[in-house]
């Protein structure tokens, strides 16, 4: 049997299918993943995210694909080989939190251990490593039911990383959090998967979650990778409109390329309200003359100003401008087109401006539809 890895990856998922009945909930999927990696899985419900980590996890049989974890093959339908999900030596953090109520934070975490049959010395130490890693040594001998949320959470973070584990999984770990402690656990959960080193593979469909804690993120859609790449090439250089509607807010413009004028640069002509404008811009990769594009730009790439420049090309009547503190987010009107804008508070934008909009070609790009 094969386990050679041609790719140097710690994770290899080759060409995996996944099939309920006829739907094809992974359709030829594949990831490489080097070791100590962050990987998040992003995308909306039903793209197949927790199906890949199921079948990573051995949860799931599959249909057709290869995955490995270093030398040891986890699933290979051709080879007959399926390990059981207890051999493949993998800690998961799910949303429910799935501790024992009855057991106490250190007993929950000396679980994993206990079953592996480790001297007592040896689990007491480890146990208070990993509690003093998530900080819940003071917590220790509480029962778990007795943790809040957040709390709960880092005890099941810390159940299944003591056994140091081959891999990580997370199924939206921080999705029963609130907001604001969601925010602060995205910065801590990344801070102990550093400090620990596994390899992990983390789903969620909260785009700005992937963008703080991934070393890499693979945008799917439909079973199928739209995107792979680290969080600033995903939300600087989205490969089409759905990943680029998909991550952060973007202006998302119908438009076809009228002239190329360099290696990757052109302008896009739009029409818009009977208004022809051409915009320079970033060729997507395949992208030529004549062809049909979406023009994308983040709210924080416009500029509008009150008075016309030389680089104003749209002008646009304000309908929203809501103060945040450290910027404004306005729409503004141009023909039926709404315009997603943040704007220096001291710009002073208000409703019922009139506005000329300005584009820095190096972030306008023009990308499949
Ligand atoms: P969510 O965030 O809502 O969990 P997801 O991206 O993780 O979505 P999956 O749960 O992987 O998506 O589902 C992918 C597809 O497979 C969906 O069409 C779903 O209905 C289907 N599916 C998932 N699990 C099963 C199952 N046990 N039986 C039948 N169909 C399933």
């Amino acid at each position: 049997m094969n386990t050679e890895n041609a790719s140097g990856a710690y994770l290899q998922v080759r060409n995996l299918v996944k099939l309920f009945g006829d739907d094809r909930a992974v359709d030829d999927l594949s990831i490489n993943l080097a070791e100590g990696k962050f990987l998040t899985l992003l995308g909306p419900s039903g793209c197949g995210k927790t199906t890949t980590l199921m079948s990573i996890a051995g949860l799931h049989t599959i249909d057709a694909g290869h995955i490995q974890v270093g030398d040891v093959v986890f699933t290979s339908p051709a080879n007959n080989i399926f390990l059981p999900p207890e051999k493949r030596d993998i800690g998961m953090v799910f949303q429910s939190y799935a501790i024992w109520p009855h057991m106490t934070v250190a007993e929950n975490v000396a679980y994993p251990l206990e079953i592996r049959k480790i001297e007592r010395p040896e689990i007491d130490s480890r146990v208070a490593d990993v509690l003093a890693l998530v900080g819940l040594t003071e917590m220790a001998n509480k029962l778990a039911t007795q943790l809040s949320g957040g709390q709960q959470q880092r005890a099941s973070l810390a159940r299944a990383i003591v056994s140091r584990p081959r891999l990580l999984l997370f199924d939206e770990p921080l999705s029963n959090l609130d907001l604001k402690l969601r925010e602060q656990m995205r910065v801590e959960l990344k801070r102990i998967q550093n400090e620990v080193g596994i390899t992990s593979v983390y789903v969620t469909h909260d785009q700005s979650e992937a963008l703080v804690m991934s070393d890499e993120i693979i945008v799917m859609s439909k079973g199928r990778i739209e995107q792979k790449g680290g969080p600033l090439e995903i939300y600087s250089q989205p490969v089409n409109g759905y990943v680029s509607n998909f991550i952060g807010v973007a202006n998302l413009l119908k438009g076809h390329v009228a002239q190329v004028t360099g290696a990757g640069r052109g302008e896009v002509e739009v029409v818009e309200n009977g208004s022809r404008i051409r915009l320079p811009c970033i060729l997507g990769a395949g992208i030529g003359e004549g062809d049909g594009v979406v023009l994308s730009v983040r709210p924080e790439n416009v500029r509008a100003v009150r008075e016309k420049n030389g680089g104003a090309h749209i002008e646009g009547e304000v309908i929203q401008a809501i103060f945040l503190g450290n910027c404004v987010d306005c729409r503004v009107r141009w023909g039926n087109f709404e315009w997603k804008i943040l704007s220096h508070p001291r710009a002073g934008l208000r409703e019922g401006d009139k506005v000329y909009l300005s584009f820095d070609p190096e972030h306008t790009l023009a990308v499949q539809p």
